[in-house]
């Protein structure tokens, strides 16, 4: 498949891996926005939030719960931290492979642009 981040998980595409279990992945976002920028990916292909199924509860909240997890580890859980999942063009996804940013390191506006 044509996917970008199928291609991180698989091994084809470099990139800053600092988390890999049996469920997802995280790495360095090429383009950071903040001091700490990560992706946390699942290993699964999803293109979007459009179609998280009910099945994929488990899948969805470990994603989460590894963001809470990766935030603490970079220590910015106490000062506070985003994530964020973009669906679809209108809200500035680039990457059809379901994905949470995890922002910290800085103070962040509401709302965002
Ligand atoms: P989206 O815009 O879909 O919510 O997020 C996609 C993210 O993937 C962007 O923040 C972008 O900087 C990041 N990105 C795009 N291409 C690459 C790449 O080749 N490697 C990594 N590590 N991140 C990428
Ligand atoms: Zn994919």
């Amino acid at each position: 498949m044509d996917c970008l981040f199928c291609k991180i998980a698989a091994g084809d595409i470099p990139a800053n891996i600092i988390y890999r279990d049996d469920q997802v992945m995280a790495f360095d976002d090429i383009n950071p926005q903040a001091p700490h920028h990560k992706l946390i990916v699942p290993l699964k292909h999803i293109a979007t939030l459009n179609d998280v199924q009910p099945e994929n509860n488990a899948l969805i909240g470990h994603m989460v719960l590894t963001a809470k997890a990766l935030a603490k580890e970079l220590k910015v859980d106490k000062e506070g931290y985003r994530i964020i999942m973009n669906c679809n063009a209108g809200a500035g996804q680039t990457v059809f492979h379901i994905h949470l940013h995890l922002l910290g390191g800085r103070q962040f506006k509401w709302p965002p642009g």
